[in-house]
């Protein structure tokens, strides 16, 4: 279930139509899972690196320069769960459909959501393909098991007893059972309670105690974002207020600010470059990556000789525009994309990247959506949600955590589940 935007309640917009994928494809996806972690968490401890590729855009971009402004200024890298999600695209010119090369989409550091709702609809799947043969059948799922152990295992090498984690939330959530089952396989599985707050909620209520952050007089081992990834979620100086004093204190973050950053839209450009790569991975690891990443470029970088926006005005339905913002809605496309780019002074480029768009093939799927059904073409894009734990020392473990599959109508360039642009699906093995 989720709420609409008119905070009703509904069904969660789902896909009837498992997505195909070839056994190859699938290991090679989760092999990219803990080998895109370790790359990411590297960047996120890299504070010099994140500055010299961030900096220049903080004058047309407050809020990325308000995160930067706030990293943690600690001698060590703060104790840090990363739960990531890595967003595909099939690429059109695969193969076949199931046996297609992963484009990536972008890397998700913060709040990553459906790792309950996903698995909900993978049962769904399983049970309505009963008949099915068994290798035919949607492939189990269940990144809400494999969250809630990472969460649990970080929780007890943090080590306070009767801690709890707090769950930093927006007030109005339409995805608010998705995050309720975390909190309740939490307390099920590992007996530690969760405090909701939002960031106003937090710097109010919050103190430090000998490092530790305390909310409502119980110790907070764990910080977990479902909200702070968009400006909307700082609507005070309060609500910064709180931000810093997670980032502050001695608890686990998921994620701290470093790490955010790191999935940032102008790195995910950054590191598509191999002389960036280098510094962080060894060339067999690059060389099992870099074909993942389509182009990515700063608008006014030299591609070939021309400036990257001229590409853009030459052919536009190549291209998508971002700026440096998650949670959907927020990139260009087409005509919009040429209006923007026409119409930026130089200082605001800098918050924009310009990406290949991807072309994923279209199949027909039948997609359930407030109640009604309807068959039309769709493309899928799959993520594949990954956990990391840095101790303070080292990387204590860092595993793939499951899928997620999104299928939309085939003309929608948008990819959001609440927003109702795409139906949660599941993986069918061929
Ligand atoms: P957000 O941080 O808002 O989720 P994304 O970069 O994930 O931003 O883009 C949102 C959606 O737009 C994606 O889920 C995908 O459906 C579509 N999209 C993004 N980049 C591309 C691209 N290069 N080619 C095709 N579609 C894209
Ligand atoms: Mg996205």
């Amino acid at each position: 279930m989720k709420y609409n935007a008119e905070y009703k309640l509904t069904h969660a917009p789902i896909a009837l139509v498992p997505y195909p994928i070839s056994r190859k494809t699938l290991e090679r996806m989760i092999a990219l899972t803990p080998l895109s972690n370790r790359l990411m968490l590297k960047v996120g401890q890299d504070r010099e690196f994140l500055r010299e590729q961030l900096e220049i855009l903080t004058g047309s971009d407050d809020f990325v320069g308000n995160l930067l402004a706030r990293i943690s200024k600690g001698q060590t890298p703060p104790l840090e769960l990363l739960i990531s999600r890595n967003d595909f695209l099939p690429a059109a010119t695969s193969p076949s459909l199931a046996d297609f090369h992963p484009q990536q989409v972008e890397f998700n550091t913060i709040s990553n959501s459906f790792a309950f709702l996903s698995r909900q609809v993978c049962q769904l799947h399983r049970y309505l393909y009963s008949n099915d043969s068994p290798e035919s059948k949607p492939i189990a799922n269940d990144p809400l098991e494999k969250t809630v152990e990472a969460m649990a295992e970080a929780i007890r090498h943090y080590d306070y007893p009767g801690s709890c984690m707090l769950m930093v939330v927006q007030s109005r959530e339409q995805n608010l059972f998705d995050q309720r089952a975390i909190e309740y396989r939490l307390f099920e599985k590992a007996e530690v309670p969760t405090i909701r707050m939002s960031l106003e909620e937090i710097s109010e209520d919050g103190v430090l105690k000998d490092g530790h952050l305390v909310l409502k007089g119980r110790v907070v081992s764990l910080c977990y974002f479902r909200a702070g990834y968009t400006p909307d979620d700082y609507p005070t100086p309060q609500a910064w207020k709180g931000r810093e004093l997670i980032e502050a204190s001695s608890s686990v973050k998921a994620p701290s600010i470093g790490m955010q950053l790191a999935g940032a839209k102008k790195i995910q450009q950054a590191l598509c470059k191999p002389e960036i790569l280098r510094r962080y991975l060894s060339t067999k690891e690059i060389d099992q990556i870099k074909d993942t990443f389509v182009g990515l470029y700063t608008l006014d970088e030299l591609v070939d000789g021309r400036p990257a926006d001229r590409m853009a005005y030459e052919s536009p339905s190549g291209y998508v525009l971002k700026p440096q913002r998650e949670g959907g809605g927020n990139n260009l496309y087409d005509g919009e994309m040429l209006e923007k780019l026409r119409s930026m002074t130089a200082e605001q480029r800098h918050a924009y990247i310009l990406m290949e768009r991807i072309t994923a093939p279209s199949q027909p799927a039948i997609l359930v959506v407030d109640g009604t059904s309807t068959e039309t073409a769709c493309v899928s894009e799959i993520g594949r949600y990954g956990v990391c734990f840095f101790n303070g020392e080292d990387i204590a473990f860092n595993r793939d955590a499951g899928y997620l599959v999104r299928t939309k109508a085939a003309d929608q360039n948008e990819g959001g589940v609440c927003a109702g642009y795409a139906c949660l699906n599941s993986l069918r093995l061929v």
